[in-house]
């Protein structure tokens, strides 16, 4: 059976031209440095964000890691949102492969952190202290509804960093859905930022795969960190000829996927027992909802259901579901859903 799979955008198999590319990939020894296809991918990646240089990585967990190990020495202290992907879903890497110290501060609705809250917790030098060192923001935020932060806020928690010689670094796994939702270029989420790491394997649809960007003195030594933590790979060119295709063509074609995200919330909102966030507000790719108290099934007897419609959806709390939109899900796909969630429910 074919399946429409909404449990999430790291779902999405390349794509027939992806696959050709990698066949056909002009492929070097990249520990070496001498890939040319994934030296020109971290070209491109340098390019359209404006930063110096950039690396590829096989994950976005690793990129992130790599990030917090360059900015921070061991004791320092990083700024996360406690709903971050860092603080929650990193296998806490940060502090038990870097010795970093987390200072979670709560994400707020908007998905930001309050900058009250940031300038209230950068530590005062004092022998009890750690040392505030980095600032970690994710745009866009996941758990707080995939919400886009915008370029002001960016800007405005860069100027703070800047103030207080902090180091700045975004979670930007999905930051083109949140610049396709804001209708901006990538760079103005980005500029006061360090570093930026993004997913290429996500909406953007490459198999494998994420990218670290920053500084030529930032990009060396995360280099030098990706060797130490074994992500050194050889023949990489074959996995970043699809990250090449993400980046040309799949960044464009976002806006597809949140006005599809769009279409389901408004469907799902007609269903009796879902109560969504914000049928109105979704800006991009994802749909969180919740199970009204009537509704006697469990998360796992609805997942069980929709499988049995083809329909793959994941839950994201006790009562609680996400759903995310993609490149393999079509207008088609966005009906069936719908369709299936209101018999399930009946
Ligand atoms: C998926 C994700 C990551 C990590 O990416 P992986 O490639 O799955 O390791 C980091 N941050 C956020 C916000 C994510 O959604």
């Amino acid at each position: 059976m074919e399946y429409i799979d909404l449990r999430s955008d790291t779902v999405t198999k390349p794509t027939p031209e992806m696959r050709k590319a990698m066949a056909e990939a002009e492929v070097g020894d990249d520990v070496y440095m001498d890939d040319p296809t994934v030296n020109k991918l971290q070209d491109q990646a340098a390019l359209k964000f404006g930063k110096q240089d950039a690396l590829f990585v096989p994950s976005g967990t690793m990129g992130n890691l790599l990030a917090l190990l360059a900015h921070c020495q061991r004791g320092d202290e990083a700024m996360v949102g406690d709903k971050s992907h860092i603080y929650t879903n990193e296998a806490g890497g940060m502090s038990a492969l870097g010795g970093v110290h987390p200072r979670p501060l709560m994400n707020q609705r908007d998905g930001t952190l309050a900058l009250d809250d940031i300038r209230a917790s950068i530590q005062t030098e004092d022998v009890h202290h750690t040392i505030t060192r980095l600032i970690c923001i994710e745009n866009t935020q996941n758990v707080c509804g995939g919400v886009p932060l915008t370029a002001e806020y960016t800007a405005q928690v860069g100027r703070i960093a800047q103030e207080n010689n902090l180091r700045f670094h975004i979670d930007g796994a999905r930051i083109f859905n949140a610049a396709a939702a804001l209708n901006v270029d990538v760079k103005d989420l980005t500029a006061p930022a360090d570093s930026v790491m993004f997913c290429l394997s996500k909406g953007l649809v490459s198999p494998v795969g994420s990218m670290l960007v920053g500084t030529r003195d930032f990009i060396a030594r995360a280099r030098h960190l990706r060797k130490m933590v074994g992500g050194g790979m050889r023949q990489a060119g074959v996995l970043a000829a699809a990250g090449l295709i993400s980046l040309e063509k799949m960044t464009g074609r976002l806006g597809q996927d949140h006005a599809r995200a769009r279409k389901l919330a408004a469907g799902l909102k007609q269903v009796k027992g879902l109560v969504l966030d914000a049928a109105e507000g979704i800006s991009t790719n994802m749909v969180y909802f919740n199970l009204e108290d009537e509704v006697k099934l469990s998360v796992n007897q609805i997942v069980d259901k929709m499988k049995k419609r083809g329909v793959l959806v994941d839950w994201a709390g006790h009562r609680r579901f996400r759903l995310v939109t993609h490149y393999w899900v079509d207008d088609e796909g966005v009906e069936k859903t719908i369709k299936a969630f209101a018999k399930v429910l009946k």
